[in-house]
C-alpha cells in the first residue's frame, strides 16, 4: 500500500486568485472617483502583530488603497487608544479599521470595540456587527474566520462536493473561541448546518481535548500552541484548517520562521487535506481584509459592493 498523502489546501494560490478579482474592483471603485482606505491599530511591540501590520500595509499599496497605522506604545493609556479609534472612524480616508491584537491590560478590547464605528468594523468585532453575524445576515464576515470557510468551500469543491450541502450535519470541532476567530467560526459552521462543537483551554486542562477533536470531520484549531494537535489526537480522514500562528527561533541562524497548531506532519499523515503555517490562512485573511475594506468603501459611498465571496 502507498503511503497516504493528504492534499495541502494552498492558501497562497487562492489568495492569488482573489487578489485579482480585487484588484479590479478597486480599478472599477477608483473609476467612480472612490479609494477604498484601511487603518491599522497597533498597540506595543508584539511580533507575530507586526509582521501582520506589515504584510497588510504591503497589500494595501499593492491594491493602491489608503493606508495609515496608528502605532501606540504599550503603555498607553486607554483614553488615548480610544480617541484613536475616534480620530480614525472620523477620518473621511479610511473605509475600514482593524485593531490589532494582542491589547494590552490596560487596553481592553472591548471597550475599542465598543466605540468602532460600524460602518468601519470590517473584522465584524462591534456588537452590532457580531450580532448581525451571529444572527446568519453579516454586514461583514471577519477575515480570519471567512478565510477557513472560502479554504474549506473552494477544497470541497475542487473535490466535486457542493459547499452549499456538504457540511450539513457534519462534525465540524473549532479549538479556540476567540472574538475574532473561534467565536464568528461558531456562527460561519451553524450556518452552513455543521454539528458545531466549540473546544477551548478548559477543554484541554479537563482532559478532554481530544475527545473532540478526535470525532472532527472538519478541525480549525486557533489557539498560538505549536503543535497542539497531533495525529493521534484526530480521524483519519479529516479535513484541518491551522490558524495558528507561533514564531519559533533557530537556534543555528537566530532567524525566526513560523509554525502552527497542528503538529503537521502526524496530522497531515492521517488527514484528506490540511492547511499548512505559513501559506494557508495567512495569505488569505490578509487579502479578506482588503475585500472588507473595499467593500465598506462601496457601501459608504453607495454603489454596488461586491459581493461576499462566501456562500
Ligand atoms: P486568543 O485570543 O489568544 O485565543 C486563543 C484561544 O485558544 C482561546 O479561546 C483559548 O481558550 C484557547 N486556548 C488556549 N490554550 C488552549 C489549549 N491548551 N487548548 C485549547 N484551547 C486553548 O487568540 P486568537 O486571536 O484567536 O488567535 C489564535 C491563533 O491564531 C494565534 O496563534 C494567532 O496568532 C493566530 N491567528 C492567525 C491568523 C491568520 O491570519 N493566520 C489570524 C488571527 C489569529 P480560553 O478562551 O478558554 O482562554
Amino acid at each position: 500500500m502507498g503511503e497516504h498523502v493528504a492534499t495541502r489546501i494552498d492558501g497562497n494560490a487562492m489568495a492569488a486568485e482573489l487578489h485579482a478579482r480585487l484588484a479590479d474592483e478597486v480599478r472599477e471603485l477608483r473609476a467612480a472617483g472612490v479609494r477604498p482606505g484601511l487603518a491599522t491599530v497597533l498597540v506595543g511591540e508584539d511580533y507575530p502583530a507586526q509582521a501582520y501590520e506589515r504584510r497588510v500595509r504591503r497589500l494595501a499599496e499593492e491594491l493602491d488603497c489608503a493606508y495609515v497605522c496608528e502605532h501606540l506604545p504599550g503603555d498607553v493609556e486607554l483614553a488615548e487608544a480610544l480617541a484613536t479609534v475616534g480620530k480614525l472612524n472620523a477620518d473621511p480616508r479610511i473605509t475600514g479599521i482593524l485593531v490589532l491584537r494582542p491589547l494590552p491590560p490596560q487596553v481592553p478590547e472591548v471597550e475599542l470595540y465598543r466605540i468602532l464605528s460600524p460602518t468601519k468594523d470590517i473584522e465584524a468585532v462591534t456588537p452590532v456587527n457580531a450580532g448581525l453575524l451571529a444572527q446568519g445576515r453579516p454586514r461583514f464576515i471577519p477575515s480570519t474566520p471567512a478565510a477557513c470557510f472560502h479554504m474549506l468551500d473552494t477544497y470541497l469543491r475542487s473535490t466535486g462536493r457542493d459547499p452549499a450541502t456538504a457540511y450539513d450535519g457534519v462534525n465540524l470541532v473549532l479549538v479556540g473561541r476567540s472574538n475574532n476567530v473561534g467565536k464568528p467560526a461558531v456562527w460561519l459552521g451553524l450556518q452552513r448546518n455543521a454539528t458545531v462543537i466549540s473546544a477551548h483551554h478548559y477543554t484541554d486542562q479537563a482532559g478532554r481535548l481530544a475527545d473532540f477533536t478526535r470525532i472532527a470531520d472538519i478541525l480549525i484549531v486557533a489557539v498560538g500552541r505549536r503543535g497542539l494537535v497531533t495525529g493521534d489526537m484526530v480521524r483519519e480522514g479529516v479535513i484541518a484548517i491551522d490558524v495558528g500562528i507561533n514564531p519559533v527561533r533557530d537556534e543555528a541562524t537566530g532567524k525566526v520562521r513560523l509554525v502552527g497548531d497542528l503538529d503537521f506532519e502526524s496530522v497531515a499523515a492521517r488527514a484528506e487535506a490540511i492547511s499548512p503555517v505559513p501559506g494557508g490562512v495567512g495569505p488569505m485573511t490578509d487579502i479578506w481584509l482588503l475585500h472588507n475594506t473595499v467593500r465598506a468603501a462601496a457601501m459608504r459611498a453607495h454603489l454596488p459592493h461586491p459581493p461576499e465571496m462566501t456562500l
